[in-house]
């Protein structure tokens, strides 16, 4: 913590005034999240105001549910409009059955639509196999698409045949088992949850004047611990949400933005190097697609080319080969080559 006042006080004192992207940085170094409230203190007693956004990356560092809760009294008592990705981080922190249901009569008293991610949390915080399954019925009846959930029933099955009934079930919704899908959805531990968000805001939000502050970060004792959360192969939300705001959740290949109404739109993010075979969780390694091209991609029958920005499709005669490739982001020539050589169909 001294480290990091000590680095505001330079940074000031050479002439730079921080900014949001400097707290997020800043709070992504601190290990508990009475030190996010005290950089948020400190840099707002130096009179730099953080605006409405900090709060949404105050949610995402909190571990226990009253901290969440108070950090929303206070959005409230200040008029801050609590929108959707605040609750879901809220509702993350959620210990019990109890606490989601009151964060969903909250969202209903302030108009706020439920997504499934907030009834999946109500399905994490079961203890059973069948109290998850009695949820997940519940959740069907109110007409949410059900798939992520059947994930989450998946990892509180305790036996064989309740994995086998969880995969039938996957089946009769027109689902295979997606090992990828599985781990995306495999976060219980809010700490675990916690701990990826600060490692992806570090590296997404580290400016390069900032160097001597993360080299003195990397040199400490934690950081081997971070490295081996980093070593678990598990999908990061937050690298995952940047890259489809840079691409507006449209398709890679074809463009389409599949809307899910109220202004929500719907995209897939592709790891051209799978998380199974040691892919890497980097941009480099991502595209964000449909649902249909994403599917492609995986089943091997099409590829992208980098340089010449162009799709190719294994079928010569294929529409898709005359689609050109939109590509904002840098990806890694190497991870093109693996799916290339291990997953695109020979013909
Ligand atoms: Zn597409």
């Amino acid at each position: 913590m001294k480290e990091i006042k000590n680095y505001i006080d330079k940074t000031i004192r050479s002439g730079n005034k921080p900014n949001l992207k400097m707290f997020i940085y800043l709070i992504s170094l601190t290990e508990t999240f009475e030190e996010v409230l005290d950089i948020a203190e400190y840099l707002q007693s130096l009179g730099f105001t953080l605006g409405k956004k900090k709060y949404n990356w105050m949610l995402a560092l909190v571990e226990s549910y009253d901290d969440a809760k108070t950090i929303i009294s206070a959005m409230k008592k200040k008029r801050v409009n609590i929108d959707i990705e605040n609750y879901l981080n809220f509702v993350n922190t959620a210990e019990n059955s109890f606490q989601v249901r009151q964060i969903i009569n909250d969202m209903e008293i302030n108009n706020i639509e439920t997504v499934p991610a907030i009834y999946a949390r109500l399905l994490w915080v079961q203890d059973s196999y069948d109290n998850a399954r009695k949820i997940l019925d519940e959740v069907k009846q109110s007409g949410l698409e059900p798939f992520i959930m059947y994930y989450i029933l998946l990892s509180t099955a305790q036996c064989e045949n309740e994995v086998r009934e969880v995969i039938d079930d996957l089946k009769m919704i027109g689902r295979e088992f997606d090992i990828e899908d599985y781990y995306r959805f495999a976060y219980k531990n809010r700490r675990d949850i916690v701990k990826l968000t600060r490692e992806s805001l570090r590296r997404n939000y580290k400016p390069s004047n900032y160097e001597d502050l993360y080299e003195y970060k990397k040199q400490d004792k934690l950081s081997k611990k971070r490295q081996q959360i980093i070593n678990v192969t598990r999908r990061d939300y937050v690298i995952v949400n940047y890259l489809k705001e840079i691409y507006n959740n449209s398709c890679q290949v074809c463009g389409i933005k599949l809307s899910l109404g109220n202004d929500i739109y719907y995209s897939e993010v592709h790891h051209i190097k799978p998380l199974s075979c040691n892919g890497p969780d980097i941009l480099e390694n991502m595209l964000v697609l449909c649902p249909n091209h994403h599917k492609l991609f995986d089943r091997g029958a099409i590829t992208i080319n980098i340089e010449n920005k162009k799709v190719i499709h294994i079928d010569a005669k294929n529409n898709i080969n005359t689609l050109s490739l939109t590509l904002k982001h840098k990806v890694d020539k190497s991870y093109v080559n693996y799916h290339n050589y291990n997953i695109l169909i020979k013909v």
